[in-house]
């Protein structure tokens, strides 16, 4: 990677070090590359490595994102569309049932490693270098650059280092060492696919049911089932999650969705040990204060990390990524963090207060989700239209816009 010489943070930059090659990451180098920016992703894991992880849905406003970059075919192509919501409660009542907004791309749920794998290609396609194998330790600036050191004692070099390493990066710590770490919502996520569960097919509807105990998602397409369950545990022991074995989950989950109407329990009769993604405790991070210092930036989950009840985690990356890329095409180094970040912040803040919300619901206590299933149909009519969401689904950036 070759530097501008003696380029100061009041220049444009020309080459970017991208940490991380999850969502946030193949997007941002896409990004830059059309900006002008020439961009390296350095990841730990090789493509393909780990588990696929449970489904993820990606709404219309994070394909508008990819679509600038030439991401979101692939992306489609790789899942399901799935265009409808029905939230029900545990007595099997249906509470609302929202359609997407018509004109805008179906949302669309793949497993989470499919979605990593298609972007990565995708970029890849692009002709973006990635370096597997590299994890980021800590970051220099020189005065004309900055100098990323990776675990294996190696080194980078590039005008700008871009932060997508995840809800506990490692970026964010560098640039501020008193950054708030994620904060527990009190859930803990599980999930997966299976094949031949038996339950009709949903025409491309999520199924979200409010059980009596705990949270449970699924969609059905042909023979194949995408399921989430969100099981309150008030406090989080992190040992105690990692050491939990698959038997011990399936017991508290059939315990959980044992009286609650709907096809809980013949999904979970499905699943096996390889099926299963790897539980986790549900996380956000509300606000964080620096998203930026000097020649450094956060974009993704270690900026703004919302937990998945949005559905938009993935999606705010997405657009996080293009909106900085546009910022550093037009502007020098710190007037285009600046720009972004003002651009951003509003936001995805909003959206991770709202997702916030939504847990507390799902961790409802007995007589909180009577109250609930009660209230939730009124107020599902009157604040969660699609027309009322619009903000989230529809919003776009104007890539060709000067910033
Ligand atoms: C259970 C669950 C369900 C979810 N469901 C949805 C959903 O339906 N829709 C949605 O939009 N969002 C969903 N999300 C949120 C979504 O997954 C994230 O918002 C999104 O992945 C953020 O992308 P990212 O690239 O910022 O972070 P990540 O996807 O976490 O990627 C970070 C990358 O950085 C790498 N990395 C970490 N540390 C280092 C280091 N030191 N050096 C180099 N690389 C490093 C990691 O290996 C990883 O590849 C869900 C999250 C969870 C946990």
């Amino acid at each position: 990677m070759t530097n501008t010489p003696h380029l100061t943070s009041a220049n444009p930059a020309r080459t970017a070090i991208v940490v991380g090659g999850g969502v946030a990451g193949p997007v941002a180098a896409m990004a830059l590359r059309k900006a002008g920016i020439e961009a390296v992703v350095y990841e730990p894991y090789a493509p393909g490595t780990g588990n696929r992880g449970g489904p993820i849905t990606l709404a219309s406003n994070g394909q508008s994102a990819l679509a600038l970059v030439g991401a979101d075919k692939a992306v489609q192509d790789a899942g399901w569309a799935t265009p409808r919501m029905v939230i029900q409660s545990g007595t099997g009542k249906v509470l609302a049932s929202l359609d997407d907004l018509p004109g805008l791309p179906p949302r669309v749920t793949l497993p989470r490693g499919e979605l990593v794998g298609a972007l990565q290609r995708s970029a890849m396609e692009q002709g973006i270098e990635f370096r597997f194998g590299k994890r980021f330790a800590d970051a220099v600036e020189t005065g004309h650059s900055v100098i990323a050191q990776f675990d294996d004692h190696t080194t980078a070099e590039a005008d700008v280092l871009i932060g997508c390493d995840g809800i506990r990066s490692t970026v964010r710590s560098r640039i501020d060492p008193a950054a708030p770490g994620p904060r527990y919502t009190g859930l803990i996520g599980l999930g997966g696919y299976v094949d031949g569960a038996g339950v009709p097919d949903s025409g491309g509807a999520w199924h979200f049911i409010f059980g009596r105990r705990a949270f449970f998602g699924y969609i059905v397409h042909g023979d194949r089932t995408g399921w989430f369950a969100n099981l309150p545990v008030k406090r989080l022991d992190r040992e105690a999650v990692r050491a939990t074995e698959f038997d011990e989950w399936m017991r508290r989950m059939w315990e959980a969705f044992a009286d609650d109407a709907g096809p809980a329990l013949q999904v979970l009769d499905r699943v096996t040990p390889e099926s299963f993604a790897t539980p986790s405790p549900l996380e956000d991070v509300p606000h964080v204060p620096v998203w930026s210092k000097g020649r450094i930036a956060l974009i993704g989950d270690a900026a703004h990390a919302t937990s998945p009840s949005s559905g938009q985690g993935a999606s705010l990356a997405a657009e996080s990524a293009v909106e900085l890329a546009r910022c550093l095409r037009d502007l020098p180094v710190g007037e285009a963090f600046a720009a972004y970040t003002s651009r951003r912040r509003g936001r995805v803040e909003r959206v991770i207060a709202e997702a916030a919300r939504t847990n507390q619901s799902k961790a409802a206590g007995p007589i909180a989700a009577r109250i609930r299933d009660a209230l939730m149909p009124f107020f599902m009519e009157r604040f969660a239209t699609p027309e009322k969401s619009a903000w989230q689904y529809a919003y776009r950036i104007d890539w060709e816009a000067t910033v």
